[in-house]
């Protein structure tokens, strides 16, 4: 027997339909790429995406047809966000700090058809156009008067131009909710990029599941500041999230710089901002020599890579800001976990309770997973036992677009598909999961493992440490040793035994690095975090002390 309850697909443009109806006069604003801020509402955003949706059709561009986006966060990517997947055509946000033939490589793979971007990217669409044959028309996200005279990118146009003569009546059609919505491609430090595409529906639960009080706890009374970018992982799912919950959003354009992003958390308000460690840095850097508070910002998460301790301290002990330390990935649309405390906990004393707010968090509602030893075998949650994380749920890849190679996922012996994460982790007894390192990083010492993450934390700890990145060098008798590459604060006077002697006590004596290598940048990649795979090529040659 069936329920008797309307069956309704899950849609992205339902999320924008309600914004409109409940939260019409809810303010976004976005800081634009000429430098200057724009407002306007959830209700002039219904408007504008429907006339992208307009624009799309009358270009004729089939159902599920690909329209990419090489842009900041702001109110036009965000037309494009609702415009393009609620008319049933798949938005491909394109990392515009991939390199550029990279970017040529996955433009062709996905066969976008148009491809809009901010003027900030003009000189890496020059240097590709030529090389994306599928893209019949270029759009410049700006205002007519704008648009450079003489750009050499054939056809170009502006958004402006593009939409404006449209209609914004609009109805948005209804379909299926598995069909695909948005695309994006994981870095791929190695081989070629893979696409993770979403579904409506996986986005729309994906919405509901990150709004939850014991995940980003978003709601209409707040102010909320995505630095996290709209170009990797559809920011969080913040832009979903937000038009479910009315709350006011604010976007950084491509000012992230801490003096910007300060400034901008305090004109506006901002309660809640979500970014990745590297971000926040730069904002604790700038806030430090000046003494500066905040007003309203009472929350952030921060996710991407691993949180250092020294920072949740920071935002906490020193500005009252509370941070939610979050895991997730591409293919998992990103949130699997986010770290907040339960009942029990909280008569804890402080320092009990801030060792559980170091670990990346709890499952979500809708991801389960585990941990499993070399055979498959289910490893206990003890906190331990270290294995690599598996997961599952209807937010989780199944498969990548176009995928040439073997179904990414993991049969278990009940014959249940399982997305391998390549991260290596722990889980408690209450569930609380903690990354010691992703496989490919973790460094193997005389047959035991040494978490690289554990010691960058432990540097980072280092006053003098603006950054660490901590890797594995060839050793004859260990197989491999720890060495730990360290970026100065600006000023720092300290030396390579100050800060091995700094690691006693903290760890144990055989996890000390065997060296410290002082370096001017540790090179990152296109979502900042950093490239170990570039800092060894850097460090080819090295040779641990004594060898
Ligand atoms: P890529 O950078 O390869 O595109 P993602 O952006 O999808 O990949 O990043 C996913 C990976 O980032 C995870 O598998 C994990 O290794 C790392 N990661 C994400 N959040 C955290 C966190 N809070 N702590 C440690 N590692 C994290």
């Amino acid at each position: 027997m069936l329920g008797l309850m309307q069956s309704q697909p899950l849609l992205i443009s339902s999320l924008l339909e309600f914004a409109e109806r409940h939260h019409g006069d809810g303010e976004i604003v976005s800081r634009r790429v000429e430098g200057d801020i724009h407002r306007y509402t959830y209700r002039d955003l219904a408007a504008r995406s429907r006339q992208v949706a307009r624009a799309i059709e009358g270009m004729g561009l089939q159902f599920s047809d690909r329209v990419a986006t090489l842009a900041w966060n702001g109110y036009r990517h965000l037309e494009m966000y609702f415009g393009v997947s609620g008319s049933g055509r798949v938005l491909h946000t394109v990392n515009p700090r991939l390199h550029p033939d990279q970017i040529a490589w996955i433009v062709n793979h996905a066969e976008d058809q148009v491809l809009c971007f901010d003027l900030t990217f003009l000189p890496l669409v020059q240097a590709v156009h030529a090389r994306c044959p599928t893209v019949r028309q270029w759009v410049a996200l700006c205002d007519t008067d704008r648009l450079p005279a003489d750009s050499g990118v054939p056809g170009l146009i502006s958004y402006e131009q593009w939409i404006g003569a449209q209609p914004s009546d609009y109805a948005w059609p209804s379909f299926d909710e598995n069909s695909a919505s948005s695309m994006c491609y994981t870095s791929g430090t190695t081989g070629n990029p893979k696409a993770a595409l979403y579904s409506h529906r996986s986005s729309v639960l994906h919405a509901y599941a990150a709004a939850l009080p014991d995940v980003m706890g978003l709601s209409a009374k707040d102010s909320v500041l995505p630095v996290v970018p709209m170009f990797h992982v559809n920011a969080w799912g913040i832009p979903y999230s937000a038009p479910l919950t009315g709350c006011k959003l604010v976007f950084p354009g491509p000012a992230l710089d801490g003096r910007s992003v300060y400034e901008l958390i305090e004109a506006e308000g901002v309660t809640f901002a979500a970014g990745v460690p590297t971000v926040w840095q730069m904002l604790l850097g700038h806030m430090k020599p000046g003494g500066l508070r905040f007003s309203h910002l009472n929350r952030t998460v921060i996710g991407g890579s691993a949180c250092p301790p020294a920072m949740i301290n920071a935002f906490q002990d020193d500005y009252g800001v509370e941070v939610l330390h979050a895991w997730g990935m591409t293919e998992m649309s990103p949130l699997g976990t986010l770290c907040t405390l339960k009942n029990k906990h909280l008569a804890l004393p402080p320092e009990e309770r801030m060792k559980i707010r170091l670990k990346q968090g709890r499952a979500i509602f809708g991801v389960d997973m585990k941990i499993v030893d070399g055979n498959g075998d289910e490893l206990p949650w003890d906190g331990k036992a270290y294995g690599d994380l598996l997961v599952k749920g209807p937010w989780v890849v199944a498969d990548y677009f176009r995928n040439e190679g073997a179904s990414p996922l993991y049969a278990d012996k009940q014959g249940r598909g399982w997305f391998p994460t390549g991260d290596v982790a722990t889980i408690d007894a209450d569930g609380y999961m903690q990354i010691t390192d992703r496989s490919k990083d973790v460094i193997k010492s005389g047959g035991e493992w040494i978490s690289s993450i554990d010691i960058e934390n432990i540097a980072m700890g280092h006053p003098g440490v603006a950054m660490a990145a901590c890797i594995g060098m060839p050793h004859p008798k260990w197989d491999e040793r720890p060495v730990v590459a360290v970026v100065k604060k600006p000023g720092a006077e300290f030396s390579r035994e100050d800060l091995l002697a700094y690691f006693e006590g903290k760890t144990a004596k055989w996890q000390i690095p065997d060296d410290v290598i002082f370096v001017e940048a540790i090179p990152l990649g296109a979502t900042g975090k950093m490239l170990k795979t570039r800092l060894r090529e850097q460090l080819k040659g090295y040779r641990l002390p004594g060898l």
